[in-house]
């Protein structure tokens, strides 16, 4: 704390604001809310009395030794006995009268919120325009100030309420947002599912039409899945598929679009390619899948080769994305009936 903290108080809102200064670094230097206490701070930060505000420098060093009567020293002999004249007595009595008004006319704006009422505040306000020396106006302040910290432990609690409940909130939301994940998640692989695939083929479609740059789409799908599943079990057949679904993952680039289509088939949006580069792509997975020779983990049971058949088709302009798929599954079909393990491009 340094004398830089100074606080003009001339005015109406610096005084208020010189209050909630006031009432911020008691709450910092962990000190009680007491008339001694506050006013020490106050006029600390209001930076009038260099003498106190040296010893107070002190003190603030070794927070630890502050205590009643230190406090209750430094206000008689820096606050009270100073200023031992009338003339200087009553502005003493009018700078604390000033505060405290302050005080009064902030707790007023905030009485209908507040625990502190209108009729006290009121009843203290007449007592203050009549008091007549600085003891009085302190008395009047302690009363104010023990209401304010009634005042205080209300905000404090209406603060907590309002951080629990932005908590709640923020767990709401996440779990919220967890929740719209997992429904456009497949569970089995990780991959995107189904669901959000037909908005990410109508948006590559709209891009394309107003860019009139290509897209292509590829339609995957497990050979003789059945097989796996018949000779090694549905859970093999399962591992199999994450396997899978891991090996086509590590050949996507960042704008490409890849999700679980349906059992055992993928599909693949692939923006801004020609149906050359797709059917380079479309290649380099069945091609990395050949090659794989599978084997159980845990047993080490010999699965073996694993093959998958590839349509691609290039997006015609002002065409559907059902009419796009169909072309597609069409490639698919024909890949199945020249033998399995091809790639076919789309008429
Ligand atoms: P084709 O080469 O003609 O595609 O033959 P296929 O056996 O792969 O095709 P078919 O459509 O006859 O069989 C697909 C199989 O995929 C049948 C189904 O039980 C299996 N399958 C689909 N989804 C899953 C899954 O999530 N886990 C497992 N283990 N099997 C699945
Ligand atoms: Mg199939
Ligand atoms: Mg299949």
């Amino acid at each position: 704390m340094s004398n830089s903290s100074k606080i003009d108080k001339k005015t109406n809102d610096s005084a208020a604001e010189l209050f909630r200064l006031s009432l911020t670094r008691l709450g910092k230097l962990r000190l009680s809310i007491t008339p001694v206490n506050y006013s020490l701070i106050y006029f600390y930060l209001s930076g009038d009395n260099l003498a106190l505000n040296e010893k107070l420098d002190e003190l603030f060093l070794d927070i630890e030794k502050w205590n009643d009567e230190k406090a209750e020293k430094l206000f008689n002999r820096y606050i009270c006995n100073c200023k031992p004249d009338e003339k200087e007595n009553e502005k003493l009595r009018q700078e604390l009268l000033s505060t405290v008004a302050n005080i009064l006319g902030m707790l007023i704006d905030l009485g209908g919120k507040t625990a502190v009422s209108n009729e006290s505040l009121e009843m203290h306000m007449e007592k203050l325009a009549v008091s007549k020396d600085p003891s009085e106006v302190l008395h009047i302040a302690s009363n104010i100030i023990s209401e304010t910290r009634i005042f205080v432990d209300e905000t404090k609690k209406f603060e907590t309420t309002l951080s629990d409940i932005s908590n709640v909130i923020e767990t709401l939301k996440n779990e919220l947002d967890d929740a719209r994940r997992q429904a456009t998640i497949d569970a089995l692989t990780g991959l995107n599912n189904r669901r959000i695939f037909d908005d990410v083929l109508v948006t590559a479609i709209n891009s394309s039409q107003s860019s009139q740059e290509p897209f292509c789409l590829l339609l995957l799908d497990i050979d003789k899945f059945k097989d796996i599943n018949d000779n090694y079990g549905h859970i093999v057949g399962d591992k199999v598929l994450v396997g899978l679904s891991k090996v086509l993952r590590k050949h996507m680039r960042g704008s490409d679009y890849l999700c679980r289509y349906g059992g055992e088939e993928f599909a693949v949006v692939i923006t801004e390619t020609l149906i050359t580069g797709a059917f380079t792509v479309a290649e380099k997975l069945r091609k990395s899948i050949e090659n794989l020779r599978l084997k159980h983990v845990k047993t080490g049971q010999q699965i073996g080769q694993v093959t998958i058949s590839i349509g691609v088709a290039s997006y015609r302009n002002g065409e559907s994305s059902i009419e796009l798929v169909e072309r597609c599954d069409s490639a698919l079909y024909r890949a199945k009936s020249l033998g399995r393990n091809r790639t076919v491009i789309a008429d």
